[in-house]
Parts: C-alpha cells; sequence; structure tokens
C-alpha cells in the first residue's frame, strides 16, 4: 500500500493548488486525478479575478497566466461591468483565460514541485481511523494517507463517502453550453428572450480597448437557456439546434460539437468543510450558479488557506485545531458567494419587472460607493476573516508594498513566494525575540513611506508591525510594542517550547 501524508482527490484548479501549497511546505502529497491528461474537453470558466491573481503573485506565478491571457475589466454584478482601475492592487484587473489553460499551467507548476498524480483513476472509497484515511481507487490500488482532501467537484465522491451534508437550493434555470463548428456566420452577442439570456462567442478573442473583438470563423461558444430546469440526460447536438432555432430562427448549420454541456444554478454548500482526516475544497464544498465567474476563483483560495494549515499539522507543528479555522474562514466566504449567485441569478430574470429593478441596481452600481463594494466583493480583494477587533488589516489582505529593507527594495508579495509566514517591522527596532520561532517564521525590517489604502475601506491608519500568514492575510497588527505577538504565533504558526 502506498502512503502519502495527504492525498489529493481531484486535480482541477483546486487540486492543483492545494497540493502545490503542500508540496512548497515540503509535505509529502500526492493527486489523484480520474481524467488520464489535464486537457479538459470544453473550456469551462472564463479567467481570473484579482484577488487570484494576486494569490498566485504572492507564489510568484501570476506572470505565467498574465502573458497568455487578456487582462480585462471582468468584475460585474447583475450584468454590471465594475471597474476596479482604480483600485489599490498591483492588479487591478481581472484576466481573460480558459479553465483548460488555467490547469494547464497550474498541472506544470505542480510538476516542477514533483508531486506524483494518480492519473487515469477514480478514488472510490475511503475509511478513516484515528491515525489516517484509508483511500481507495478504481484500478483497486489502495493509499494510506494521515488527510484525505476532496477537490473532486460539485458531484465530489469524497463528500457523500464522509458523510457530509450538502444543503442548498435545487435549480430555476438551466442552461445548454456548447463549443461548436458553425457553417454561416452567427450573431455574435447576448440576446434576452421571455425564455432568458443567451449568449454566441468565438472561443479565441482578443481584448482590445476593453473590448472583446472575434475574428473571422473559428469555435463557436454557445449558451442557450433552456424553457425549462430539471431535465438531466445528457445534451445532444439536435436540442442544441433546437435551441438555437427556438431563439435565433436558426441554428447557423451547426455541426461537429467538442463539447456540450448542460449548466444549472443550483445552490448548494458542504455543512462542514472537515470530518477529523477528511476536507472538502473547492466545487466539492460549494456549487452555485456561474455568474459572475467566481467559481474556480473560491476554490483555488480555498486551496491557498487549507494548504499552509494543513501542511503544519502534518508537520506536528500546530494542533489540529488548526484546520477547524479553515471552515471557519471559508464557508462563510462561499455562503456569500451562493448569496450573491443568488441575487444575480434572480436579476437576471427574464420578466419586465425584474427588468426594472435590474435597471435600478445597475444605476446604484453606478455610484462610487456601491461600486467599490460590489466590485471589491465581487473579484474577492475584500475578504475580511473574523479575527477579532482591531487595526482594519487584522484578518484582511496583506497589499503588495515595495518595501525598502537593508537588501534593498523588495515587494511584499515576493516574501511570501516561499509560503511561509513573515514578521514585518516597520517601526523603530523593539528588539522582540523572535528566535524561538525562527525555524517557521521570516522576521524582517522594512521601511515603507506611502500610503495605505485598502481596496473599498479606503486608507487605513499605517501599522508598526504585521504578522502575514502564508495565504497573505494578516494575523496581528502590531502597535510598536509586542502586545499579543507571542499569542499569535502561537495561535497560527504553533506553540514552541
Ligand atoms: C459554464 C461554466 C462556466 C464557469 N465560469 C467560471 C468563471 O468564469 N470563473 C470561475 O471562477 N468559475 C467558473 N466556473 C466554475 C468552475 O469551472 C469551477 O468552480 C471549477 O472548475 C472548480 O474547480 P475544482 O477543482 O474545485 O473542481 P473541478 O474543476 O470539478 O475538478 C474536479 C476534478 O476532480 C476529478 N474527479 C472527480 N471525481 C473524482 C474521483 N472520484 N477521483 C479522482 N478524481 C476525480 C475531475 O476529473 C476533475 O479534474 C464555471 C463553470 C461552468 C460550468
Amino acid at each position: 500500500m502506498a502512503e502519502h501524508a495527504v492525498v489529493v482527490a481531484g486535480g482541477g484548479p483546486t487540486g492543483l493548488m492545494l497540493a502545490g501549497e503542500l508540496a512548497l511546505a515540503g509535505v509529502d502529497v500526492a493527486i489523484v486525478e480520474r481524467r488520464a491528461s489535464q486537457k479538459l474537453p470544453g473550456s469551462r470558466a472564463g479567467g481570473l479575478h484579482s484577488r487570484t491573481i494576486e494569490v498566485l503573485d504572492q507564489r510568484g506565478i501570476a506572470d505565467r497566466f498574465l502573458s497568455e491571457g487578456q487582462v480585462v475589466q471582468v468584475a460585474a454584478f447583475g450584468g454590471t461591468t465594475l471597474d476596479i482601475s482604480d483600485f489599490p492592487t498591483r492588479h487591478p484587473y481581472g484576466l481573460g483565460l480558459w479553465q483548460d489553460h488555467i490547469e494547464r499551467i497550474l498541472a506544470g507548476w505542480v510538476d516542477e514541485l514533483e508531486v506524483p498524480i494518480y492519473r487515469g483513476r477514480e478514488v472510490t472509497g475511503l475509511a478513516q481511523d484515528d491515525t489516517g484515511v484509508d483511500v481507495e481507487l478504481s484500478d483497486g490500488l489502495a493509499l494510506r494517507a494521515d488527510y484525505l482532501v476532496g477537490c473532486d467537484g460539485g458531484r465530489s465522491l469524497v463528500r457523500k463517502a464522509a458523510g457530509i451534508e450538502f444543503p442548498g437550493w435545487e435549480p430555476t434555470t438551466s442552461a445548454l453550453l456548447a463549443e461548436v463548428e458553425m457553417a454561416e456566420e452567427p450573431e455574435l452577442g447576448i440576446r434576452r428572450t421571455p425564455s432568458g439570456i443567451h449568449s454566441l462567442g468565438k472561443v479565441e478573442y482578443e481584448i482590445r480597448d476593453g473590448e472583446v473583438v472575434y475574428g473571422e470563423g473559428g469555435t463557436v461558444r454557445v449558451m442557450v437557456t433552456e424553457a425549462h430546469a430539471g431535465t438531466t440526460s445528457e445534451p445532444t447536438l439536435s436540442e442544441l439546434s433546437e435551441g438555437l432555432i427556438a431563439v435565433y430562427g436558426t441554428d447557423y448549420g451547426i455541426h461537429s460539437p467538442t463539447w456540450i454541456t448542460r449548466f444549472t444554478d443550483m445552490t448548494r454548500q458542504a455543512a462542514a468543510y472537515r470530518d477529523r482526516r477528511v476536507l472538502l475544497a473547492g466545487d466539492a464544498a460549494h456549487v452555485h450558479s456561474p455568474v459572475g465567474g467566481q467559481g474556480l476563483n473560491i476554490g483555488v483560495q480555498d486551496a491557498v488557506n487549507l494548504g499552509w494549515k494543513l501542511a503544519q499539522v502534518v508537520h506536528r507543528m500546530a494542533p489540529e485545531s488548526l484546520l477547524d479555522t479553515y471552515h471557519a474562514e471559508r464557508h462563510p466566504v462561499a455562503a456569500r458567494v451562493l448569496r450573491n449567485t443568488m441575487a444575480q441569478v434572480a436579476l437576471m430574470r427574464p420578466d419586465d419587472r425584474i427588468e426594472a429593478l435590474r435597471d435600478t441596481v445597475s444605476e446604484l452600481l453606478s455610484m462610487d460607493e456601491p461600486r467599490k463594494r460590489f466590485a471589491a466583493m465581487m473579484s474577492g480583494l475584500d475578504i475580511h476573516y473574523d479575527l477579532g477587533e482591531g487595526h482594519p488589516l487584522l484578518g484582511r489582505r496583506m497589499p503588495d508594498l515595495d518595501l525598502v529593507t537593508p537588501g534593498g527594495t523588495v515587494r511584499v508579495f515576493t516574501l511570501l513566494h516561499a509560503a511561509r509566514p513573515v514578521l514585518l517591522n516597520l517601526g523603530k527596532p523593539w528588539g522582540f525575540d523572535i528566535s524561538r520561532w525562527a525555524d517557521r517564521v521570516s522576521a524582517i525590517e522594512a521601511e515603507y513611506a506611502g500610503e495605505w489604502e485598502l481596496p473599498a475601506l479606503g486608507q487605513v491608519a499605517a501599522p508598526a508591525a504585521v504578522l502575514i500568514r502564508p495565504d497573505g492575510y494578516v494575523a496581528w497588527v502590531g502597535d510598536g510594542t509586542d502586545a499579543g505577538l507571542p499569542d499569535a504565533l502561537t495561535t497560527w504558526f504553533g506553540p514552541v517550547s
């Protein structure tokens, strides 16, 4: 029986990111992935939001994605685009890049980190005891792990086998999504009819002056809202053709589909993200309508929240209770995404009164304050983990400042590349003895003379010191003394003797 400290079920975006985080922390981790190769049959998610780009930047890999995608304002609510170009981030935009490419780039990173992937086989069962989890695979192989993380998508076998409830709401709307060739050049763009929203676009596109520009010919991405929700059979080309004719009066001579799928606004969330030695992340923990393009993003960010915590527990540096903070922090984030997608689906309904409401919301969102609030939510830049009362930075993302250190100018995110915590002293030298945590925390003396500005919140007072977790969130803010620092170090990075 092969043994690993952590087995990750599913090598989609969430599983790949988690495996990378664990490998960076020196954990023996392996992925089990059903697909024989990383290739996805269709395009699926369309890109990344600002906070996800930041998270990748914290590991020094954002450029790999930026160099292949199209920078564009993607944050939107209920169809209203929310420009974040004035936001205090190095990445005040989103990135148009199909999921296939996102996964390929992530898989390349995971490969460099030498994570083994058991490909072309599934996790079919699990049994956990006090010391670990037996993981059963479809080819008869058995694995033993200290921890198993289900990153195996919305139909998660791990979630079901662990007996974790998945409460939520049944679908109210359903759409066919496909990539096809067309004999005729279609009318591209969005169309609204009494049955809902439909769209025709191309898989290949460029962004010029903020606008999507398509070339001649090429694969067409079709989205047609169905008359009723609830069909569960595999969608066919003739159903798609009928759907197109009902909306456009023609099917434009569709042929050669490479991908036809059906998606709904089913909205569900795991009641618990952890059952002893089994954890859930990504779509395995939450599913919702794709409106707003948030699913992949919060899955990747679940992974970055969990990775360093699980690594410390595996290395026996921190107690198992640290894993409970994963649910405590990430469950509310996805719950809010579930709510905002439900609100957006309701706003998109084909009804004259709803259209009037949509126009009203759009007008509100054109005002500066609401735009900033909603844009910060949709781009993931406003995430605030509840770490108690205190300075506004506490529990929020650390900005990527240019710091002056004795060794030269350095960006905060560069300090996070190794996924280790950083204690940044920005005030006078204070003589705090970090030596007991020196094996796990990097202490840096730095100067920063600029302003401190947080998305949606605006300017905040400059802190004298900050303790930054490997996921880039601030765990402690100093006022010039070390009050509370030993407690924060112990809470997040384990007790020392
Ligand atoms: C039409 C559409 C558009 C979308 N647009 C966006 C968007 O613009 N932005 C965005 O952020 N999100 C978007 N999403 C959502 C996004 O695709 C998902 O949230 C994302 O793929 C979740 O990643 P994941 O790794 O958690 O799960 P998945 O991508 O589902 O990956 C799960 C992996 O586990 C494997 N697997 C499953 N079961 C097993 C098993 N038993 N054993 C081993 N392996 C297994 C699967 O093969 C798969 O590789 C969209 C989704 C759809 C359907």
